[in-house]
């Protein structure tokens, strides 16, 4: 995704965040979050107790749960299920956060989805074609009314038949050792993302600083007379002075590219980071034991130790920061990050986690 892609769609999630008050996306929501109150409560005896009394004798039930034993991946069992590429794609993101695919999902872990039944009382402001694509955070803005009418599907408990039975509405993956569980809430605002039980966003997320430091030594500059070799040269990053030996965290997920030395940079690791982001810790005085390039890390994860090596005055962190491989200051640069669900929504999310988590 472009940096002006991941741009847009960081204003569209302020604009989720925000937007209780909101003129154009309240009236939107308004009578979807209507439809929810109404035909939610009925939606959780229905699923426990039989059949189906809101408005039409005939409904089916509103949830229907499948499981599959993981026999090669995510994907291959979310498609045995009648995922969609696309959704499969979504929820791989979503989880990304949470559990390696490749480390923690072992054969025989098992993956339930619970869908939303397709109902006869369609609410007429949703539609049929929502692309199932806008309905996650990990996703390509949605950021337009239109996008946000359209997508306002899957957490409608009466739909017509579409995207709301394809895309789950809550999701298990259960490793023999643990599970992990997302749950798709739309939010007053009127959009649908994933979180975690406890309301916690499942997007991917930057966290501002990788180290615990002192003080800010130097800040990013377009021209720095260098300490070291004496130049006037851009600072690319910033400097964050700490004790040799601190530890050094990821601030987002990422890929390792790169663990080893490079001239002025010293020890350095380097980070291919989701969407256009990319990360760079120089000057470290060792390694994370056994990390190499190729490697998956979370954030948070510590990846080496702040040292001195390399052009270094004295020790402290060189931190970088990319987005489509043009350094920013790490300091004030857009990073994606998604508050976790506050007040109304997290109650309305709450109630609907309880109901979902029943079924699952
Ligand atoms: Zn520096």
């Amino acid at each position: 995704m472009t940096s002006a892609a991941w741009h847009l769609h960081r204003a569209s999630l302020h604009a989720n965040d925000d937007a209780l008050g909101e003129g154009a996306n309240v009236s939107a929501a308004l009578p979807a979050s209507a439809g929810v109150r109404s035909n939610a409560g009925a939606s959780a005896s229905d699923a426990a107790s039989g059949p189906a009394v809101a408005k039409a004798a005939a409904e089916p039930p509103p949830y229907r749960v499948k499981t599959a034993v993981v026999e090669h991946s995510f994907s291959e069992a979310a498609q045995r299920l009648g995922l969609d590429a696309a959704t499969t794609a979504q929820l791989t993101k979503a989880f990304a956060g949470r559990v390696d695919f490749r480390r923690d999902l072992q054969r025989g872990s098992e993956v339930s989805f619970v869908f939303r039944n397709a109902a006869g009382s369609a609410n007429p402001q949703t539609n049929a074609q929502t692309n199932p694509q806008a309905d996650t955070q990990t996703n390509a803005p949605a950021s337009d009314a239109r996008a946000a009418a359209s997508t306002s599907t899957p957490t409608q408990p009466a739909t017509s038949a579409g995207a709301a039975s394809r895309t789950p509405v809550a999701v298990r993956i259960s490793t023999g050792t643990a599970s992990h569980d997302l749950f798709l809430y739309r939010n007053l605002a009127g959009k649908a993302f994933y979180y975690s039980a406890d309301g916690h966003s499942a997007a991917p997320s930057f966290l501002r600083y990788p180290v615990k430091f002192t003080r800010i030594s130097s800040h990013f500059a377009l021209r720095r007379l260098d300490p070291v070799t004496h130049r006037i040269q851009p600072h690319e990053g910033v400097d964050l002075a700490a004790p040799v030996g601190t530890p050094v965290h990821a601030t987002a997920r990422g890929t390792v590219t790169w663990v080893g030395w490079k001239t002025g940079y010293g020890k350095v690791v380097m980070l291919d980071n989701f969407g256009p982001y990319s990360t760079t810790f120089a000057h470290l005085s060792r390694y994370a034991k056994h990390l190499k390039a190729g490697d998956s890390v979370r954030q948070g994860q510590v990846i080496g130790y702040v040292g001195a090596t390399g052009w270094a005055t004295g020790p402290h962190l060189h931190y970088e920061v990319h987005v489509d491989q043009v350094a920013q200051d790490p300091l004030t640069v857009d990073l994606p990050h998604r508050d976790p669900l506050r007040g109304a929504d997290k109650q309305r999310f709450a109630q609907q986690v309880e109901r979902l988590d029943a079924l699952l």
